[in-house]
């Protein structure tokens, strides 16, 4: 009876929260009405903001019925004052009703006063407690979530099927119903009646008729007319209509009405608290408050809407016609039985319900926080939901700010990575594309500087001893060396093939490092280790360099003598190699630059500012990490330099 219209939703879970039986599956974040668990109470059509939630529509089955030559009758709910606030006088919308093509308009009230008098009969001489069947999202949810209770729902027919009953007995079997109220329930209730339709329904067929209050011609109901019965749809209003006041029958008949309330008194019921109490339930607060009703109406002025209709109907009726017409129709059956539909859903294990907490982030009692922000009212309650497949975990709102939260955080890492990333990258690349200029020069240098050297060096060989040139011819040769040795160091710098790890012990690699240097000034080498695990896999060849150069420049730093030291130390998974010197430290405005090609302090002829570019390259190869502390300040007592490098161990 009840849709969702799925463009609509925007899954705020409020009809969730508001179905009295959670009739509502979250799938994929939409919300759909599980027919078989719905009530038809309306609740969702009334709270959905969006209009998400919509009721069958059978105005065009009215309208066909009409059409053709069948002798339709009206049956008007006696909520309709508090529907129709805009037309006064209902004669008026009497006269609209028939011009629709109603043959007759009849009072549900006139069916209410009959049902009353049989209630009247059932509380006075019932010796077990009964409940009223008159609303019909009342009688489904016994049936479907108490079927134990069926038992005891009242055998009576609501006011409407009486009405239906007795429309057929007057007008002849053969004619047709059609209920106008303000109920969707309704629409499902009873196969004796032909059509239901609510009055927000009724106002769009006199619209699409074209039919206005001022183009009406008043006109009575047809009989029987209602008495008291016009009062039902008030709370406390089959009370009134049965003729008992409140002082005789106090603590004898509970009224609840509303979602929250009927449910509670249920319950109780069940339990047998309330042992000799008989009860009237409503789903909505009193039928003036139905979903068929226009949305936003007030209750109190709707009620009071009801009342000044009854009591001009008592003050102008005829006692005495009412009277008649209740010993015509008194005879009439109306009983009416009702069958238990179990649709309870099975309980899951303690078990199962705490995994599906737990994966929700709720380990212990105080995590429950019971907000209700999912629709349910607890977070077991929402953990059943879940394992009925009818509720998702990412509706607990906590839970979700939580993750929330993380996946903020993660992304915030994440781009702190991505910058130190670029960082690395950017110079990377520019070391890669230094490389590839620098391997380009090399070559073209290389040939030429060759035939330089073959040269020089024939001269020199050629010269006499004596010769004055000789000494020019030297320093050519010398300074054809050089410039081949600047050639190998580009050479070396711009080469890019793999890294070839082979298993190495650290300790004797960097032994043996120490040993391949030239040490002219004195420097005292000095090496210890506290490695767990002295192997590793690296390239040999390319490590090599990488120490040398390393040890090279700490030898530089000390021409007055000095300490040369290397420590090893390991992790599981890493190898960490720390070289460091006694010297002068690097200056602060050069730190950010030594790993630079061609950077240089050491003066034309000495330094070529390519070894820490290579060794950053190599140590970059082996996915390693290159950091270095320094300190250049003779007044802080210039401690030197330590270069520290991490490498994995595989
Ligand atoms: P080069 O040794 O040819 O100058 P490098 O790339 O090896 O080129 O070093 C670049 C610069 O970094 C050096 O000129 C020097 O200023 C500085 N440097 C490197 N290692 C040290 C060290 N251990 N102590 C002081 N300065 C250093
Ligand atoms: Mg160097």
């Amino acid at each position: 009876m009840v849709f969702t219209v799925k463009d609509r939703c925007r899954v705020c879970y409020t009809c969730v929260r508001e179905c009295p039986v959670k009739a509502i599956r979250i799938f994929n974040g939409q919300a759909e009405v599980i027919h078989e668990r719905c009530i038809a109470c309306g609740n969702c059509v009334k709270v959905c903001s969006q209009e998400a939630k919509v009721f069958l529509d059978t105005t065009q089955e009215v309208r066909e019925m009409l059409n053709n030559d069948n002798k339709v009758i009206a049956c008007v709910a006696p909520s309709f004052p508090a529907e129709f606030v805009d037309i006064p006088d209902y004669r008026t919308l009497v006269g609209m009703i028939r011009q629709l093509g109603f043959d007759r308009v009849l009072e549900v009230g006139f069916g209410a006063d009959m049902v009353s008098k049989k209630y009247n009969g059932y509380f006075d001489n019932s010796k077990k407690p009964l409940i009223s069947s008159d609303c019909p999202a009342i009688v489904y949810y016994i049936e479907h979530y108490h079927p134990d209770l069926v038992a005891s729902l009242a055998p009576i027919a609501s006011p409407m099927v009486a009405t239906a009953r007795i429309a057929r007995k007057k007008y002849g079997a053969g004619s047709m119903t059609v209920f106008i109220g303000p109920c969707i329930a309704k629409k499902a209730e009873s196969l004796e009646i032909d059509e239901v339709i609510t009055f927000r329904e009724l106002r769009k067929m006199f619209l699409e008729a074209g039919i206005t209050p001022e183009g009406a011609e008043p006109s009575e109901f047809d009989p029987p007319l209602a008495s008291k019965g016009a009062i039902f749809p008030v709370s406390r209003g089959l009370l009134q209509s049965v003729d008992k006041t409140d002082d005789v029958c106090e603590g004898n008949i509970v009224v609840a009405e509303g979602k929250e309330n009927f449910r509670e008194a249920i319950k109780e019921f069940e339990c047998g608290h309330l042992k000799n109490n008989h009860l009237e339930l409503l789903s909505c607060e009193g039928c003036i408050m139905g979903p068929g009703m226009t949305r936003d109406g007030q209750k109190f002025s709707r009620r009071t809407m009801i009342s000044d209709y009854v009591k001009n109907k008592l003050d102008t009726e005829d006692k005495a016609v009412w009277e008649q017409n209740v010993s015509e129709f008194i005879g009439l059956d109306f009983s009416e039985k009702f069958q238990p539909k179990d649709r309870r859903n099975i309980l899951p294990h303690k078990e199962e319900i705490d995994k599906v907490l737990l994966a929700m982030g709720k380990a212990k009692p105080e995590d429950h926080l019971n907000c209700g922000a999912c629709g349910y009212d607890t977070c077991i309650e929402h953990a059943i939901a879940i394992i009925n497949g009818l509720a998702e975990t990412e509706m607990c709102l906590p839970y979700t700010i939580e993750r929330l939260h993380l996946s903020i955080q993660e992304l915030n890492r994440s781009n702190e990575d991505l910058a130190s990333t670029r960082l690395a990258l950017s110079h990377s690349e520019k070391l890669a594309s230094m490389g590839q200029l620098s391997a380009g020069i090399a070559h073209e240098l290389n040939n030429p500087l060759g035939v330089i050297t073959m040269y020089s060096n024939i001269l020199l060989e050629e010269t006499r001893e004596d010769d004055p040139i000789r000494d020019d011819l030297k320093l050519i040769v010398e300074q054809t060396n050089r410039c081949k040795s600047i050639v190998g160091g580009l050479l070396n710098f711009a080469r890019k093939n793999q890294v070839r790890r082979t298993e190495t012990n650290m300790e004797d690699f960097c032994k043996k490092s120490l040993e391949s240097v030239v040490n002219e000034n004195g420097v005292q080498l000095g090496f210890t280790s506290d490695m767990k695990d002295p192997y590793a896999l690296i390239d040999q060849e390319q490590m090599m360099q990488v120490l040398t150069n390393l040890e090279k420049n700490a030898l530089e730093a000390m021409p007055k003598g000095g300490h040369l030291n290397i420590r090893l130390g390991d992790t599981d998974g890493e190898v960490i190699i720390a070289i460091s010197d006694t010297g002068g430290g690097i200056s602060k405005e050069n730190m950010d630059k030594i790993f630079t090609p061609f950077f240089t302090t050491k003066g034309i002829g000495k330094g070529t500012g390519l070894g820490l570019p290579l060794v950053y390259g190599i140590v970059k190869m082996h996915r390693g990490q290159i950091h270095f502390d320094s300190n250049d300040d003779p007044a802080a007592g210039a401690t030197g330099t330590t270069f520290t490098i991490s490498l994995p161990r595989t």
